[in-house]
């Protein structure tokens, strides 16, 4: 028998851990960050026949430039957006993977604000990047000035912005972006390199009312990048498919990295299916954000610190113990989301009843052992 420890594994995974969201059976699951809602009947139908049309033609490769897709994508981002600005991956993920293959690797640098979302420095690692961790205030708030001055300090190849943030679930105001996007074209003026600059939108579609996305900042920003996913919002988690919208040059620099065919036939009829029923898809964001408001009040009248949330889930603290907290909700059927941040823990906003049983169990716990 062999272990981990005795493979010659490159140096920049060893002693690393891998993604590890517990994937448990029970009542409620609200520890992903998923809409968890089903995908409604309607739609499950038409993504079914789309996909029968194409399941014949499986014998040949799929379109490697995914066309169709982009054209439609292009327009459901609007803000004057074209195909030839946009590109999709397996997940967002994944094209924040490509980012970095194309634009950081040995020898160059990422530069993140921890805690962010916990995929970053292994993205980083996989694709031998140096992580740099610029750190938030106290918090977990991240200011313009503080960002900019992490920007010209650490000179790194690419910044990530995750907006709303997670764990905590707010997102940046557009004015830390644009300080990010001038301290690394300042870095540049000087004589060094710039970095691009990806703001990692996940979950955009949850934003309190006066968020503005940094999709409007592309014009003029051609080391911009705006990533999405069709996980939350769209409630398609299990169809894998992310996206991003920059200026044209960088989607031809994601061409020299993206495997061939990285998108199959059935993903780009899925895809397609699903964003000729957005309406439908989106029906249940509102709902969402009802429940993620009640989230929010409860715990504050509970005590507890909730942040301020432009997402589906809510990052709240002022918990004693935080990890038996956690325990205790998983012993009443509730998995929500240990992220290691003391007195703290993440919660996924789900349907009414899912969010009556986990604030009730909270109330339960808080009650036993306050
Ligand atoms: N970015 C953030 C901030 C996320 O929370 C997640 C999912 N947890 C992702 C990206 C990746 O999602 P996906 O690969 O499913 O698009």
């Amino acid at each position: 028998m062999t272990d981990l420890s005795s493979l010659p594994l490159r140096e920049s995974l060893r002693g690393q851990s891998p993604y590890g969201a517990p994937q448990l059976d029970v009542p409620y699951m609200l520890n992903t960050n998923e809409n968890t809602h089903p995908v409604p009947p309607q739609v499950a139908e038409a993504i079914t026949a789309r996909v029968a049309t194409v399941a014949g033609g499986l014998n040949r490769y799929p379109d490697r430039e995914f066309t169709a897709l982009r054209e439609r994508l292009a327009v459901y981002l609007g803000h004057g957006i074209t195909p030839d600005q946009v590109w999709a991956g397996n997940g967002s993920n994944e094209v924040l993977q490509q980012i970095l293959q194309a634009f950081a690797g040995p020898g160059r640098t990422l530069l993140s604000f921890l805690p962010s979302y916990s995929m970053y420095p292994l993205l980083a690692a996989g694709t031998d990047t140096a992580f740099v961790d610029g750190g938030r205030a106290p918090d977990h708030t991240l200011s313009a000035d503080h960002a900019a001055e992490q920007v010209r300090r650490h000179r790194p190849h690419v910044v990530f912005l995750a907006s709303p943030n997670n764990p905590t679930g707010t997102a940046l105001g557009l004015e830390t972006i644009e300080a990010v996007y001038a301290a690394q074209a300042r870095n540049e003026a000087e004589g060094g390199h710039g970095a691009m600059v990806v703001v990692d939108e996940a979950y955009a579609e949850f934003a309190l009312e006066g968020t503005a996305s940094a999709l409007t900042l592309l014009p003029g920003r051609e080391r911009l990048i705006v990533t999405r996913t069709m996980s939350k919002a769209f409630a398609l988690a299990g169809a894998r498919l992310g996206y991003l919208a920059a200026d044209p040059a960088v989607t031809d620099a994601l061409r020299l990295v993206r495997l061939p065919y990285h998108l199959s036939a059935i993903t780009q009829a899925t895809a397609i299916a699903a964003l000729e029923h957005v309406d439908a898809l989106l029906e249940t964001v509102e709902d969402i954000k009802a429940q993620r408001d009640r989230i929010v009040d409860t715990l504050r009248r509970l005590g507890l610190s909730p942040s301020v949330s432009d997402s589906n889930f809510v990052f709240f603290g002022r918990l004693r113990d935080a990890h038996a907290v956690w325990e205790a909700l998983l012993t009443r059927g509730v998995l929500v989301r240990d992220v290691g941040i003391p007195e703290h823990l993440r919660v996924t906003a789900g349907t009414q009843d899912e969010t009556t049983a986990f604030l009730d169990a909270l109330g339960e716990v808080l009650r036993e052992d306050p």
